[in-house]
């Protein structure tokens, strides 16, 4: 990738403290963390689509929001185009904002209830003071529902999101995400929630406005062959770190991290004559509080080592892919 990147990380961490009870803290035991993010580094560039997958849980969704910092980070760099941003107070950030955005999974959840489709489109230009007069910012507004095909756009600006389906309220979402002409989106499992259905609908109007205003987008998902479908490289998480990051089709067809080959074993096929090794992965995630020592996958790999459970692997280049795994050394 010759550009520089619109995003980058740094070791970024995101820890949660966890609530201890009154007899723990009198008696000073050791303040617990739930580890979501813990150390993860990787750069998103202009017009890419960069995929984050793992299982529930895996601190992928967390990784999200600290970028766009929703969430503080506990520690670690967060650079967007070039500049610092870990530390901008919201005042420093209020101009980057409208150039980051997000999608949310939960278009039930996402959308204000008591606002209407035109309050809910027109609130980032009036909160970025981006319009000059009522008329332009209506223009605005009708021409973001025509682009996600909520027309004719009088039928439905004086709608609430409870008189829209599900696929229309995540198309309302993602009008109001490029309504600023943003640079970089988050899209946290955009299509998760809805009917398989309407999925690839919604998934073409994301993916076309992101190449009319040439935005890069973070794909967070649990899905892999939605991902291989949309990612231009793809990410793999375990446990709040990165276990393998490449390509997205090299990934996917060549995956060298055992934890990443159990991922695309259990990915169903449609073809019930297709066969293919069943590479077995054992017993439930770990506690992100009591993490494993080691490899933090070696309770579940079946190829763990005597020195998986004593040494972390670091990440380092393989095959052009970036893997963290002592079968690799
Ligand atoms: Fe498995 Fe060891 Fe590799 Fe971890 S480091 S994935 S336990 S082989």
């Amino acid at each position: 990738m010759p550009e520089e990147p619109i995003i980058k990380t740094e070791n970024l961490k995101k820890w949660f403290p966890l609530r201890r009870g009154f007899f723990a803290s009198l008696f000073g035991e050791k303040e617990l963390y739930v580890k979501a993010v813990d150390g993860i580094s990787f750069e998103i560039y202009p017009g890419e689509i960069f995929g984050l997958a793992g299982e529930s849980g895996c601190g992928k969704t967390t990784t999200g929001r600290v970028i766009l910092r929703l969430i503080e980070p506990t520690e670690g760099k967060i650079y967007y185009r070039n500049q610092d941003i870990t530390n901008l107070s919201s005042k420093e950030l209020k101009p980057l904002r409208k150039e980051m955005q997000i999608i949310f999974q939960d278009p039930y959840e996402s959308l204000n209830p008591r606002m209407s489709i035109y309050d809910i489109i027109a609130e980032p230009l009036k909160v970025q003071k981006l319009t000059s007069s009522p008329k332009e910012e209506e223009e605005l507004v009708f021409k973001a529902l025509e682009e996600v095909e909520l027309t004719p756009p009088e039928e439905f600006i004086f709608r609430f999101p409870h008189e829209l389906s599900g696929g229309q309220r995540q198309r309302v979402a993602i009008a109001r995400a490029f309504i600023l002409k943003p640079r970089f989106i988050v899209a946290d499992e955009p299509v998760s929630m809805l009917d398989v259905s309407i999925r690839s609908e919604i998934l073409k109007v994301m993916l076309r406005e992101k190449e009319r205003y040439k935005a890069a987008i973070l794909f967070i998902t649990h899905d892999l062959s939605l991902a291989r479908h949309m990612c231009n490289r793809l990410a793999i998480m375990y446990l709040g770190k990165i276990v393998e990051m490449g390509e997205t089709e090299s990934v996917i067809q060549k995956p060298l991290h055992p934890y990443t080959q159990a991922l695309i074993a259990a990915v169903p096929v449609p073809d019930p004559d297709y066969k293919r090794g069943k590479i077995p992965i054992k017993g439930e995630v770990p506690s992100p509080v009591n993490l494993p020592p080691g490899c933090r996958f070696h309770p579940r790999c079946p190829q763990a080592m005597p020195i998986c459970r004593k040494e972390e692997p670091k990440i380092q280049e393989i095959d052009g892919k970036l893997v963290a795994c002592h079968l690799y050394r």
